[in-house]
């Protein structure tokens, strides 16, 4: 690779050619502080209580630890963002520091600091982050796995004691943000973007290796006896890659969550959700929502369009890998069947949340196509007036098969907390759901399953709380202000995201009207 201009400086901004990460050192940082510790996760990792009040632990996840044994490097990756090719990205604030074993079990997983200074990848960047967006990252992370979906974890927030200036503003002046650093730990955190730049340099070497070394220690079911790893192995890895990016975005649908910047350098290549900047919660379910307020415009990654780009993000992958497989048929094969992948599975979660229980009757076309009709339907109401999403599969799942939804006095009576706009709902619209309800119980009835035991099914997978934006928003506020209450709370409150608890009752809430089109995030701020 091109050299530093200063050879001491491995820190140093540049391109880097033929190789898939540099060594770097963290900064050190002044005055630090631990907000928060995912205690569990630490034991998990071989940090008990009282590792994880001492100095060398601290020192650890702020980046002041200067071990010998630990050899810190960030990774050298490009992407597509915004459908376009953007060349070298890379870690511009993210050095990892190295594996740890997790008790208990054969897996390793590696630990990464964000925001712990400037990589040869930080171009134009200053390799910090801001408190705000460190706390949207260790909250919703968290938040993902207490969830059930694969996700990248959080370890610890810490504040470092420095400031930046960022694109917020007080009184109309630029002013000094808080910086932090969040400590994540993931099996990998290569991503597509990490196969596509040594592909797109036609570096087949660095293409290899670095495809290698994820399959061998991300996915070594795969490799045969012989140990050879040859395009079996390459094209059964991208089938299992395409199967698990189809769930990942299957179960983000499920909850509600828009990931906001679905570049191809934030897919993970083991199938995680990975890099919380722009991301936001489905409040009014509605398909066209984004949180990215810079993509407002075009919505290439808003709610109802993340499936496509799922597929779109699969297919550069698809491309990058190409020269170690050399035939176009079965590589092609296995991306066309992404979509099947994808309703199927959607189809699934969907029956789920609405407590349809199946059997092998489902399979039948007549069947699926049908209930295909009454999710989409279903999702027709839910958008035509403003209806809370997860307000309303929980209140669904109360709904007794026994009552008559042509009643639309009582309907209404028992989803008014769903609603948004109270003066919105007419006669005409309560008359469309009332429609869609006999539709739902009729095919309930088929299942011979009673409404306790529908309820039970469907809580488990409808949750009851997510990380709502505005409540993000509140926790940030007031830790900008030294209130770190919130941000605890939040970080106790996602824990047990299915389970219904009366200390919890304030956020069984919608989001409330002064929110309202309050907490987009630009560009900017994907990178603050
Ligand atoms: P993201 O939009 O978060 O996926 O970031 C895109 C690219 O910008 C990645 O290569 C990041 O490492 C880099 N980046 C984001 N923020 C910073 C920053 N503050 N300093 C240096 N690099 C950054
Ligand atoms: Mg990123
Ligand atoms: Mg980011």
């Amino acid at each position: 690779s091109e050299l530093p201009a200063d050879p001491d400086d491995n820190n140093s901004c540049r391109s880097i050619e033929k190789a898939a990460y540099s060594w770097v050192t963290p900064c050190t940082t002044k005055a630090t502080h631990i907000i928060c510790c995912n205690q569990t996760l630490a034991t998990s990792l071989g940090f008990d209580q009282q590792a994880t009040k001492s100095q060398n632990f601290a020192d650890l996840v702020s980046g002041n630890i200067r071990d010998p044994h630990i050899k810190s490097y960030a990774m050298n990756y490009g992407g597509h963002q915004f459908g376009q090719w953007a060349g070298q990205l890379g870690d511009g604030r993210a050095i990892n520091l190295g594996q740890y074993q997790v008790l208990d079990s054969q897996q390793h997983v590696t630990l990464q600091l964000k925001g712990a200074g400037k990589t040869p990848y930080s171009r134009r960047g200053d390799g910090m982050a801001v408190l705000r967006s460190s706390i949207r990252e260790y909250l919703c992370s968290e938040a993902m796995y207490h969830l059930g979906i694969p996700t990248t974890r959080a370890l610890t927030l810490t504040l470092t004691g420095e400031q930046v200036i960022r694109d917020k503003l007080y009184d109309g002046h630029a002013a000094y943000e808080p910086c932090a650093i969040v400590a994540r730990v993931s099996p990998s955190f290569l991503r597509f973007g990490s196969l596509q730049l040594p592909a797109v340099r036609g570096d087949i070497d660095t293409l290899q290796q670095t495809l290698d070394y994820c399959i061998r220690h991300n996915y070594a079911q795969l490799i045969p006896e012989s140990g050879i790893i040859d395009k079996v192995v390459y094209l059964s890895w991208f089938e299992i890659l395409c199967d698990r990016t189809a769930q990942l975005i299957v179960d983000w649908m499920r909850v509600g969550f828009v990931h906001g910047v679905l570049n191809t350098d934030n897919m993970s290549l083991i199938g995680e959700t990975i890099d919380y900047g722009p991301y936001g919660w489905i409040d009014n379910f509605d398909l066209d929502w984004t949180p990215n307020t810079s993509d407002a415009t075009e919505g290439r990654y808003r709610f109802g369009q993340q499936a496509y780009i799922g597929q779109w993000n699969l297919f550069q992958l698809a491309n990058a890998i190409y020269p170690l497989i050399n035939e176009a048929e079965p590589l092609q094969a296995t991306f066309n069947n992404y979509n099947h992948l994808y309703n199927e599975k959607w189809l699934k979660m969907m029956r789920e949340k609405l407590g349809i229980a199946t059997n092998t009757d489902s399979q039948d076309n007549e069947l699926v196509k049908s209930d295909q009709a009454l999710c989409t339907d279903l999702e027709t109401v839910l958008s035509t007036i403003n209806t809370d999403m997860t307000l309303f599969y929980r209140t669904l799942a109360d709904y007794s098969t026994r009552v008559c939804p042509q009643n639309l006095q009582q309907l209404q009576a028992h989803f008014t907390n769903c609603f948004y706009n109270q003066e919105e709902i007419t006669k005409d619209y309560l008359q469309q759901l009332s429609e869609w309800l006999i539709r739902y119980q009729k095919r309930l009835l088929a299942t011979e399953q009673d409404d306790q035991q529908r309820k039970i099914q469907m809580d488990d997978v409808n949750p009851c709380y997510i990380l709502r934006n505005f409540q993000v928003q509140e926790a940030i506020e007031l830790a900008e202000q030294g209130d770190y209450s919130k941000v605890l709370l939040l970080s106790e409150l996602i824990k047990a995201p299915y389970k219904q608890q009366l200390k919890y009752q304030q956020f069984e809430i919608k989001r409330p009207d002064w929110a309202r089109n309050k907490f987009g995030c630009s560009a900017l701020s994907c990178s603050s």
